[in-house]
């Protein structure tokens, strides 16, 4: 008979912050309720449910640096909409594309393949774990999306060129890990943008605590017209939304999460205690 042993539970610190002013040296009593908007639209598409998802090694470039990757007038293909999303959503959000870039750092005949995620954006990003940065010798410093100042360099080669990351505009970073909340999920939760709360992965003999996941809520600063277009699409393709939530690989292998049997999400409280907002059962 398979014994069963209560693990104690683990509790892994976020990865240093690149700058204590960047992630606040009080940021989780922060946390004041007073502040938090009410929702300002009704979609009823939104569900309680928590969704944690894998995010692998990937890709994000401007228009400019695409075609020098990959020629003049060159377009990425979309493979796979993404985070749940109806593909007529994810086009102009995000999607996985057909085209990958090989990154190189300072390791001598080391290099990670990793796909382009599209559309382009305003900036070139390499989203790493914390050990395919180590693999092929580069900086990831965790950062938001987007927040690139003395981020890793690296150089990307594509099938027509190649490019090299400097790390202050474009760069390697790996992603802080986030929530994805909508309006109803921040109300619900008592959360705004870029708070910070806990994630518990309850896996089999692995029960795992992350700390400093920060909240990313979604189309907080569309205009109501862009948000009212978004909504009737989101609608009519029926989709659900829960909170979903993305870690890097490292983190997900930590924790197991491929053999998760439930979540959490938790504040931590000042004491240190944890307090649990929402509870999610997987089986
Ligand atoms: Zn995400």
């Amino acid at each position: 008979m398979k014994a069963h042993f209560k693990r104690p539970t683990v509790v892994i610190p976020a990865a240093a912050p690149a700058t204590a002013k960047e992630n606040g040296n009080n940021i989780l009593s922060r946390h004041n309720t007073s502040s938090v908007p009410k929702p300002s639209f009704g979609w009823t598409g939104c569900d309680k449910s928590i969704t944690v998802l894998a995010s692998a090694k990937h890709i994000h470039l401007t228009k400019e640096h695409l075609e020098i990757l990959f020629g003049k007038g060159f377009e990425l293909t979309p493979l796979k909409a993404l985070y749940g999303l109806p593909m007529e959503l994810a086009k102009g959000f995000i999607f996985s594309s057909t085209s990958t870039l090989q990154i190189i750092g300072s390791k001598p005949g080391r290099s990670l393949k990793a796909r382009v995620l599209g559309p382009c954006r305003e900036y070139s990003q390499v989203e790493l774990a914390y050990t395919d940065a180590l693999t092929i010798g580069v900086d990831a410093p965790v950062r938001l999306s987007g927040n690139l100042q003395n981020t890793g360099s690296c150089t990307l080669l594509g099938p027509k060129g190649k490019l090299v990351l400097n790390g202050n505009g474009h760069g390697v970073i790996r992603a802080q890990r986030h929530f994805h909340c909508f309006d109803i999920h921040c109300h619900w939760l008592q959360v705004k943008h870029e708070d910070t709360l806990c994630l518990k992965v309850i896996s089999p003999h692995c029960n795992v605590i992350l700390e400093n996941l920060s909240v990313k809520h979604e189309l907080v600063n569309l205009s109501i017209e862009d948000k009212t277009t978004l909504l009737k699409i989101i609608q009519k393709s029926k989709m659900i939304q829960g909170i979903e939530c993305h870690l890097d690989t490292d983190e997900a292998n930590a924790c197991m999460l491929h053999e998760a049997i439930g979540y959490e999400i938790l504040r931590k409280e000042s004491n240190g205690s944890y307090k649990v907002l929402a509870t999610q059962q997987l089986k």
